[in-house]
Protein backbone atom coordinates (compact mmCIF):
# COMPACT_ATOMS: atom_id res chain seq x y z
CA UNK A 1 0.00 0.00 0.00
CA UNK A 2 2.72 2.35 1.06
CA UNK A 3 4.43 2.11 -2.24
CA UNK A 4 1.39 2.57 -4.29
CA UNK A 5 0.93 5.59 -2.24
CA UNK A 6 4.23 6.54 -3.20
CA UNK A 7 3.82 6.56 -6.83
CA UNK A 8 0.37 8.10 -6.81
CA UNK A 9 2.18 10.68 -4.71
CA UNK A 10 4.91 10.77 -7.42
CA UNK A 11 2.44 11.22 -10.41
CA UNK A 12 1.01 13.79 -8.42
CA UNK A 13 3.86 15.80 -7.86
CA UNK A 14 4.60 15.40 -11.31
CA UNK A 15 1.72 16.81 -12.36
CA UNK A 16 1.98 19.44 -10.84
CA UNK A 17 5.35 20.41 -11.87
CA UNK A 18 4.14 19.78 -15.36
CA UNK A 19 1.18 22.20 -15.10
CA UNK A 20 3.48 25.05 -13.97
CA UNK A 21 5.76 24.29 -16.18
CA UNK A 22 2.65 24.84 -19.02
CA UNK A 23 1.59 27.57 -17.30
CA UNK A 24 4.95 29.18 -17.62
CA UNK A 25 4.83 28.80 -21.35
CA UNK A 26 1.81 29.92 -21.96
CA UNK A 27 2.52 33.09 -19.78
CA UNK A 28 5.86 33.69 -21.76
CA UNK A 29 4.18 33.47 -24.88
CA UNK A 30 1.91 36.29 -23.63
CA UNK A 31 3.97 38.24 -22.72
CA UNK A 32 5.72 38.30 -25.75
CA UNK A 33 3.23 40.65 -27.31
CA UNK A 34 1.95 42.63 -24.16
CA UNK A 35 4.09 45.36 -25.02
CA UNK A 36 2.00 45.23 -28.91
CA UNK A 37 -1.06 44.45 -27.29
CA UNK A 38 -0.70 47.76 -24.55
CA UNK A 39 -0.59 45.31 -21.46
CA UNK A 40 1.82 46.59 -20.00
CA UNK A 41 2.29 50.06 -17.94
CA UNK A 42 4.84 51.94 -15.41
CA UNK A 43 4.08 52.85 -12.36
CA UNK A 44 6.27 55.21 -10.10
CA UNK A 45 6.94 55.16 -6.25
CA UNK A 46 8.09 58.95 -5.02
CA UNK A 47 11.36 58.62 -2.97
CA UNK A 48 11.29 61.72 -0.69
CA UNK A 49 13.98 63.16 1.12
CA UNK A 50 14.14 62.28 4.58
CA UNK A 51 14.23 65.14 5.97
CA UNK A 52 11.83 67.59 4.18
CA UNK A 53 10.09 65.04 3.19
CA UNK A 54 9.78 66.73 -0.55
CA UNK A 55 9.46 64.45 -3.51
CA UNK A 56 12.92 64.18 -4.83
CA UNK A 57 12.91 60.94 -7.26
CA UNK A 58 10.75 58.19 -8.08
CA UNK A 59 11.05 54.28 -8.82
CA UNK A 60 9.90 52.90 -12.26
CA UNK A 61 8.13 49.83 -11.60
CA UNK A 62 6.44 47.45 -14.64
CA UNK A 63 3.01 46.13 -14.23
CA UNK A 64 1.39 43.39 -16.48
CA UNK A 65 -2.49 43.23 -16.64
CA UNK A 66 -2.86 40.25 -18.56
CA UNK A 67 -6.03 40.17 -19.84
CA UNK A 68 -7.87 36.93 -18.62
CA UNK A 69 -5.41 36.53 -15.11
CA UNK A 70 -5.43 40.35 -14.72
CA UNK A 71 -2.39 42.09 -12.68
CA UNK A 72 0.60 39.79 -12.44
CA UNK A 73 3.49 40.50 -10.11
CA UNK A 74 6.87 41.21 -11.72
CA UNK A 75 7.89 38.89 -9.13
CA UNK A 76 6.16 36.11 -11.20
CA UNK A 77 6.56 38.06 -14.97
CA UNK A 78 10.62 39.21 -14.47
CA UNK A 79 12.23 35.74 -13.89
CA UNK A 80 10.01 34.20 -17.23
CA UNK A 81 10.85 37.44 -18.91
CA UNK A 82 14.44 37.02 -17.82
CA UNK A 83 14.35 33.40 -18.57
CA UNK A 84 12.94 33.59 -21.85
CA UNK A 85 15.42 36.49 -22.87
CA UNK A 86 12.16 39.05 -23.27
CA UNK A 87 13.16 41.33 -20.55
CA UNK A 88 15.78 42.64 -22.81
CA UNK A 89 12.77 44.12 -24.93
CA UNK A 90 10.75 44.92 -22.17
CA UNK A 91 13.93 46.78 -20.30
CA UNK A 92 13.62 48.87 -22.69
CA UNK A 93 10.85 49.82 -23.01
CA UNK A 94 10.11 50.74 -19.81
CA UNK A 95 13.65 52.15 -19.66
CA UNK A 96 11.95 54.59 -22.76
CA UNK A 97 8.22 55.14 -21.50
CA UNK A 98 9.78 56.06 -18.06
CA UNK A 99 12.50 58.56 -19.31
CA UNK A 100 10.02 60.13 -21.93
CA UNK A 101 7.25 60.38 -18.77
CA UNK A 102 10.43 61.86 -16.50
CA UNK A 103 11.35 64.50 -18.97
CA UNK A 104 7.51 65.26 -19.96
CA UNK A 105 7.00 66.06 -15.96
CA UNK A 106 10.54 67.88 -15.64
CA UNK A 107 8.94 70.36 -18.50
CA UNK A 108 5.08 70.56 -17.14
CA UNK A 109 6.26 70.88 -13.88
CA UNK A 110 10.01 72.36 -13.08
CA UNK A 111 10.58 69.85 -11.40
CA UNK A 112 13.98 67.75 -11.50
CA UNK A 113 13.01 64.04 -10.21
CA UNK A 114 15.67 61.33 -10.17
CA UNK A 115 14.33 58.25 -11.94
CA UNK A 116 15.49 55.31 -10.68
CA UNK A 117 15.51 52.26 -13.36
CA UNK A 118 15.41 48.59 -12.50
CA UNK A 119 18.02 46.85 -14.55
CA UNK A 120 18.40 42.58 -15.36
CA UNK A 121 21.54 40.79 -15.17
CA UNK A 122 20.27 39.71 -18.67
CA UNK A 123 20.43 43.16 -19.83
CA UNK A 124 23.51 43.76 -17.94
CA UNK A 125 25.48 41.10 -20.33
CA UNK A 126 23.94 42.34 -23.60
CA UNK A 127 27.23 43.70 -25.53
CA UNK A 128 24.63 46.98 -26.69
CA UNK A 129 23.30 47.84 -23.19
CA UNK A 130 25.46 51.43 -23.15
CA UNK A 131 24.28 52.16 -26.87
CA UNK A 132 20.58 51.55 -26.03
CA UNK A 133 20.81 53.79 -23.03
CA UNK A 134 22.85 55.80 -24.80
CA UNK A 135 20.10 55.64 -27.60
CA UNK A 136 17.24 56.54 -25.60
CA UNK A 137 18.34 59.82 -23.28
CA UNK A 138 19.37 61.14 -26.60
CA UNK A 139 16.11 60.67 -28.25
CA UNK A 140 13.53 60.98 -24.78
CA UNK A 141 16.13 64.54 -24.18
CA UNK A 142 16.57 63.28 -20.53
CA UNK A 143 19.34 64.56 -18.43
CA UNK A 144 21.43 61.50 -18.11
CA UNK A 145 22.26 62.92 -14.56
CA UNK A 146 18.76 62.05 -13.74
CA UNK A 147 18.47 58.58 -14.50
CA UNK A 148 19.62 56.07 -12.00
CA UNK A 149 19.93 52.40 -12.93
CA UNK A 150 19.13 50.05 -10.02
CA UNK A 151 21.50 47.24 -10.31
CA UNK A 152 19.89 43.79 -7.73
CA UNK A 153 22.49 42.96 -5.35
CA UNK A 154 21.64 38.97 -6.61
CA UNK A 155 23.58 39.73 -9.67
CA UNK A 156 26.61 37.40 -9.28
CA UNK A 157 29.64 40.05 -10.63
CA UNK A 158 31.44 36.46 -12.12
CA UNK A 159 28.33 35.55 -14.09
CA UNK A 160 28.21 38.79 -15.22
CA UNK A 161 32.14 39.18 -16.50
CA UNK A 162 31.43 42.77 -17.88
CA UNK A 163 29.27 43.76 -15.02
CA UNK A 164 31.86 45.99 -13.94
CA UNK A 165 32.85 47.46 -17.47
CA UNK A 166 29.12 48.14 -18.36
CA UNK A 167 28.67 50.16 -15.07
CA UNK A 168 31.83 52.40 -15.69
CA UNK A 169 30.49 52.77 -19.47
CA UNK A 170 26.78 54.05 -17.49
CA UNK A 171 28.45 56.09 -15.67
CA UNK A 172 30.66 57.71 -18.59
CA UNK A 173 26.69 58.17 -19.86
CA UNK A 174 26.49 60.48 -17.06
CA UNK A 175 23.83 58.25 -15.22
CA UNK A 176 24.26 57.35 -11.97
CA UNK A 177 24.42 53.45 -10.02
CA UNK A 178 22.32 52.40 -7.06
CA UNK A 179 22.72 48.76 -5.60
CA UNK A 180 19.34 47.74 -5.34
CA UNK A 181 18.44 45.35 -2.28
CA UNK A 182 21.15 46.03 -0.50
CA UNK A 183 22.45 43.51 2.02
CA UNK A 184 20.29 40.13 0.21
CA UNK A 185 22.96 39.39 -1.74
CA UNK A 186 25.90 36.78 -0.46
CA UNK A 187 28.91 39.66 -1.48
CA UNK A 188 27.38 42.98 -0.22
CA UNK A 189 30.35 44.33 0.76
CA UNK A 190 32.41 43.14 -2.33
CA UNK A 191 30.15 44.82 -4.42
CA UNK A 192 30.16 48.14 -2.85
CA UNK A 193 34.08 47.43 -3.13
CA UNK A 194 34.25 46.69 -6.70
CA UNK A 195 31.22 48.49 -8.13
CA UNK A 196 31.21 51.99 -9.24
CA UNK A 197 27.88 52.66 -7.27
CA UNK A 198 26.31 56.26 -5.86
CA UNK A 199 24.14 54.90 -3.55
CA UNK A 200 22.59 52.16 -2.21
CA UNK A 201 18.91 51.07 -1.34
CA UNK A 202 18.83 49.31 1.67
CA UNK A 203 16.45 46.01 1.50
CA UNK A 204 12.89 45.78 2.88
CA UNK A 205 13.54 43.16 4.37
CA UNK A 206 15.74 45.09 7.28
CA UNK A 207 13.29 48.12 7.28
CA UNK A 208 10.40 45.59 8.13
CA UNK A 209 12.28 44.66 11.43
CA UNK A 210 12.80 48.02 12.69
CA UNK A 211 11.41 47.76 16.10
CA UNK A 212 11.45 44.45 16.12
CA UNK A 213 14.78 42.71 15.63
CA UNK A 214 17.61 45.14 17.69
CA UNK A 215 20.50 43.30 14.88
CA UNK A 216 18.43 44.34 11.94
CA UNK A 217 18.47 47.73 13.28
CA UNK A 218 21.98 47.37 14.33
CA UNK A 219 22.49 46.52 10.37
CA UNK A 220 20.58 49.32 8.80
CA UNK A 221 22.42 51.57 11.22
CA UNK A 222 25.88 50.56 10.51
CA UNK A 223 24.60 50.36 6.38
CA UNK A 224 23.69 54.02 6.66
CA UNK A 225 27.06 55.09 8.62
CA UNK A 226 29.05 52.78 5.93
CA UNK A 227 27.18 54.13 2.87
CA UNK A 228 28.40 58.29 3.93
CA UNK A 229 31.66 57.20 4.81
CA UNK A 230 32.54 55.69 1.03
CA UNK A 231 30.27 58.26 -0.04
CA UNK A 232 27.86 57.44 -1.13
CA UNK A 233 24.09 58.36 -0.64
CA UNK A 234 21.85 55.74 0.76
CA UNK A 235 17.66 55.28 0.43
CA UNK A 236 15.24 52.54 2.77
CA UNK A 237 12.97 50.89 0.67
CA UNK A 238 9.87 49.63 2.26
CA UNK A 239 9.04 52.38 4.73
CA UNK A 240 5.84 51.38 5.78
CA UNK A 241 5.11 52.96 9.37
CA UNK A 242 5.66 56.16 11.38
CA UNK A 243 8.35 54.22 13.55
CA UNK A 244 10.41 53.03 10.61
CA UNK A 245 10.72 56.89 9.72
CA UNK A 246 11.65 58.27 12.80
CA UNK A 247 14.46 55.41 12.93
CA UNK A 248 15.67 55.80 9.64
CA UNK A 249 15.61 59.65 10.00
CA UNK A 250 17.57 59.43 13.65
CA UNK A 251 19.91 57.99 12.17
CA UNK A 252 20.53 60.09 8.93
CA UNK A 253 19.28 58.22 5.63
CA UNK A 254 19.18 59.96 3.06
CA UNK A 255 15.66 59.37 1.28
CA UNK A 256 12.80 57.33 1.64
CA UNK A 257 10.53 54.94 0.05
CA UNK A 258 7.53 53.07 0.69
CA UNK A 259 4.14 52.88 1.57
CA UNK A 260 3.81 55.06 4.60
CA UNK A 261 4.44 58.23 1.71
CA UNK A 262 2.97 56.33 -1.62
CA UNK A 263 2.39 53.18 -3.36
CA UNK A 264 3.76 52.81 -6.69
CA UNK A 265 1.07 54.92 -8.64
CA UNK A 266 0.30 55.02 -12.52
CA UNK A 267 1.45 57.80 -14.60
CA UNK A 268 -2.00 59.73 -14.30
CA UNK A 269 -2.74 59.45 -10.80
CA UNK A 270 1.76 60.20 -10.27
CA UNK A 271 0.63 63.25 -12.11
CA UNK A 272 -1.42 64.50 -9.92
CA UNK A 273 0.43 63.73 -7.25
CA UNK A 274 2.77 66.44 -8.51
CA UNK A 275 0.37 68.81 -9.88
CA UNK A 276 -0.83 68.94 -5.95
CA UNK A 277 2.38 69.61 -4.27
CA UNK A 278 3.02 72.48 -6.83
CA UNK A 279 0.12 73.87 -6.11
CA UNK A 280 0.77 74.03 -2.32
CA UNK A 281 4.13 75.20 -2.87
CA UNK A 282 2.58 77.90 -4.94
CA UNK A 283 0.07 78.94 -2.09
CA UNK A 284 2.54 79.08 0.09
CA UNK A 285 4.27 81.67 -2.24
CA UNK A 286 1.30 83.30 -2.58
CA UNK A 287 0.94 83.78 1.61
CA UNK A 288 4.54 85.04 2.08
P1 LIG B 1 12.57 46.42 -6.31
O1 LIG B 1 13.32 47.04 -7.43
O2 LIG B 1 13.31 46.19 -5.05
O3 LIG B 1 11.31 47.37 -6.10
C1 LIG B 1 10.70 47.64 -4.85
C2 LIG B 1 9.48 46.79 -4.64
O4 LIG B 1 8.98 47.03 -3.33
C3 LIG B 1 8.32 47.09 -5.58
O5 LIG B 1 7.62 45.87 -5.80
C4 LIG B 1 7.46 48.04 -4.74
O6 LIG B 1 6.11 48.06 -5.14
C5 LIG B 1 7.61 47.40 -3.38
N1 LIG B 1 7.37 48.34 -2.28
C6 LIG B 1 7.54 49.67 -2.25
N2 LIG B 1 7.25 50.18 -1.05
C7 LIG B 1 6.88 49.15 -0.27
C8 LIG B 1 6.46 49.02 1.11
O7 LIG B 1 6.39 49.98 1.87
N3 LIG B 1 6.19 47.76 1.55
C9 LIG B 1 6.29 46.67 0.74
N4 LIG B 1 5.98 45.49 1.27
N5 LIG B 1 6.67 46.75 -0.54
C10 LIG B 1 6.97 47.97 -1.04
P2 LIG B 1 7.12 45.43 -7.25
O8 LIG B 1 6.68 46.63 -8.02
O9 LIG B 1 6.18 44.30 -7.06
O10 LIG B 1 8.45 44.90 -7.93
C11 LIG B 1 9.13 43.78 -7.43
C12 LIG B 1 10.47 43.61 -8.07
O11 LIG B 1 10.32 43.33 -9.47
C13 LIG B 1 11.34 44.87 -8.02
O12 LIG B 1 11.95 45.00 -6.75
C14 LIG B 1 12.31 44.59 -9.14
O13 LIG B 1 13.31 43.71 -8.70
C15 LIG B 1 11.42 43.88 -10.14
N6 LIG B 1 10.97 44.86 -11.16
C16 LIG B 1 9.92 45.70 -11.17
N7 LIG B 1 9.89 46.44 -12.29
C17 LIG B 1 10.97 46.06 -13.03
C18 LIG B 1 11.52 46.46 -14.31
O14 LIG B 1 11.00 47.36 -15.01
N8 LIG B 1 12.65 45.79 -14.72
C19 LIG B 1 13.25 44.83 -13.97
N9 LIG B 1 14.35 44.24 -14.44
N10 LIG B 1 12.78 44.45 -12.77
C20 LIG B 1 11.66 45.06 -12.30
MG1 LIG C 1 14.49 48.65 -7.61
MG1 LIG D 1 14.71 46.57 -3.85
MG1 LIG E 1 14.08 43.47 -5.74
Amino acid sequence: AAKHLGRNNFQIYEMSQDQAQQQDVALISRLRHAERNGELRVFYQPQVDAATEDIVGMEALVRWEHPELGGISPGVFIPLAEESGLIVSLGEWVLRTACAQAQAWEQAFGLRLRLGVNLSAVQLMEPDLLEVVGRVLKETGLDPGLLEMEVTESISIKEVPNLVENLHGLHDLGCRIAIDDFGTGAASLDYLRRLPADRIKIDQSFVRNIGIDPDDEAIVRATIEMAHRLKRGVVAEGVEIEQHFEFLRANHCDELQGYLFCRPLPQASFERLLAERQRLVEGEGAAA
